[in-house]
């Protein structure tokens, strides 16, 4: 699509595609089908800042996501999915290569004054797919590029603010897109309600600005590449990869439409915020006001991933896709009476995993410890592409855990937070602990041991009446560090 389209021009034309679709399917069914390889598409959805607990089937958080509940009966739920450093940057470079942040160098945020982003020679998952014969979009947030030059028309300011983008937004050149060839996205900009997009051939001064609320345009876009009109969007001859990246349930979080806060009409905050660690008789006020909004962003989500899915149904290509739901990192709403990310709690570093293949997968829940790295060699075993992993990837192929076969599982899932005072803070969530050490100005430790099992709110720190706990976790904190080149030593 040009990106001098405007919003109303591009859904006039969205449906006119629409329409010859079912002309294209009716004459050529097999032309939106890959014909040679019969390697399995990709669908991955992540948005951003969408918490584990924010799911209805979870039974935690009071949401509303019928889309996702039904999702998820067809599926395999990780329950203990963990982002290894719950921040945005981090996250998605280790998505992307497959190591941890030490290796892959995105030891922290890509912003304009810090010198971190994926470096154009890292081998991602999504140059390995490209090179092994698909077609791939990108839709959304990508933030792992930081800032190079000022932003013509845009002066320095905070994202989500007036003149706002200097300091996130950046143009990502062909060149730095890892094998993407559909590109419809931004680095970093938080305006959900007037988001703007790089098209594929847009150049740096081109971006192209929309009047409709991000996750739902990102879905339109994402809806016409499975489509794939007349061939537009990718090579029908191809299989597909796409990957969305809403950067909503993420702050700000009054940017959501009415409709999706209207459907929690009547409940008030004490009623949303129901985790025991959340201090309802004083909230957090940013929790107060805003749990409200941040579920609507997350049922507003659900509905969108729900149209996607049900584009894949409508073209046949359920069977041969391969769906991902999950998220960067969590959100803390109050809990610890905290706000956002960044730290070991259940509601930062717990993220949803769920991924559906029909008649492949078989769909259940499985508690496999699964850190951001071991997702892209996973993925390549399951598209039958496990010889090209790289050597130097730190992750885990648990593709056949995931196809229901018995495989070697981890015992712990590193926690990691490089900023902060020396070298920032380590951790490990086991299926029963989380276990972490603050490093303090002063290089004295402050340390966090809570036995998830018995205090699944994290309410009582034991690590001084655990010492025999603290041992044996600082012994395997220690092998994670040493495996992840990380010269942190706890
Ligand atoms: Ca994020």
């Amino acid at each position: 699509m040009a990106n001098s389209l405007s919003r109303r021009d591009f859904l006039k034309r969205t449906s006119a595609f629409s329409a010859t679709v079912a002309f294209c399917y009716a004459a050529s069914p097999a032309a939106e089908t890959p014909k040679d390889s019969g390697r399995p598409n990709l669908v991955f959805m992540f948005p951003d800042q969408f918490r584990r607990q924010a799911i209805g089937f979870m039974k935690e958080d009071p949401v509303i996501t019928p889309r996702l509940d039904e999702f998820a009966a067809r599926s395999l739920v990780l329950t203990d999915a963990v982002s290894s450093y719950p921040v945005c940057s981090p996250f998605r470079a280790q998505l992307f290569t497959g190591k941890y942040p030490v290796s892959n160098g995105v030891t922290t945020n890509c912003n304009s004054g810090k010198d971190v982003m994926l470096k154009q020679s890292q081998r991602c998952l999504s140059d390995i797919l490209h090179d092994s014969g698909y077609s791939l979009g990108y839709l959304g947030k990508w933030h792992l590029d930081k800032p190079h030059e000022p932003f013509v028309g845009r002066r320095r300011g905070r994202p989500g603010m007036p003149g706002g983008g200097i300091v996130w937004d950046e143009f990502v050149p062909p060149e730095r897109r890892h094998g993407f060839t559909f590109w419809h996205a931004y680095n970093c900009r938080d305006q959900h309600l007037n988001p703007r997009y790089w098209t594929t051939e847009a150049g740096r001064n081109e971006p192209t600005y929309f009047n409709e609320w991000s996750t739902r345009h990102e879905a339109d876009v994402a809806i016409e590449f499975i489509r794939n009109p007349q061939g537009k969007y990718r090579d029908p001859n191809k299989p597909f990869a796409i990957f969305i990246a809403p950067n909503p349930p993420h702050t700000p979080f009054d940017q959501v439409p009415k409709k999706y806060v209207d459907m929690y009409k009547g409940k008030t905050y004490k009623d949303l915020l129901n985790r025991p660690n959340v201090e309802i008789s004083n909230p957090h006020p940013q929790a107060k006001k805003h749990v409200r909004n941040y579920f609507a962003a997350v049922t507003g989500t659900d509905e969108q991933f729900g149209r996607i899915l049900d584009a894949l149904k409508q073209q046949q290509l359920e069977n041969n896709t391969i769906v991902v739901f999950t998220a960067d990192h969590g959100e803390m709403m109050g809990s610890q009476n905290r706000m956002h990310k960044g730290v070991p709690y259940e509601e930062s570093i717990g993220i949803p995993f769920i991924i559906r293949w029909p008649t492949k997968i078989p769909a259940r829940r499985d508690n496999l410890l699964l850190s951001p790295p071991d997702i892209m060699p996973s993925l390549l075993g399951l598209m039958g592409l496990a010889q090209s992993i790289p050597g130097d990837v730190e992750g885990i192929d648990y593709s056949a855990i995931m196809l229901g076969r018995p495989g070697a599982r981890p015992t712990s899932a590193l926690y990691l937070n490089c900023s902060g005072s020396n070298g920032g803070n380590r951790g490990l969530r086991t299926h029963r602990y989380t276990y972490a050490i603050n490093r303090l100005k002063d290089g004295k430790n402050e340390v966090l041991l809570f036995d998830n099992k018995k205090d699944p709110y994290q309410l009582n720190n034991i690590a001084e009446t655990s010492p025999e706990v603290v041992r044996r976790l600082t012994g395997e904190l220690n092998q994670w560090l040493r495996k992840t080149k990380d010269p942190w030593k706890a």
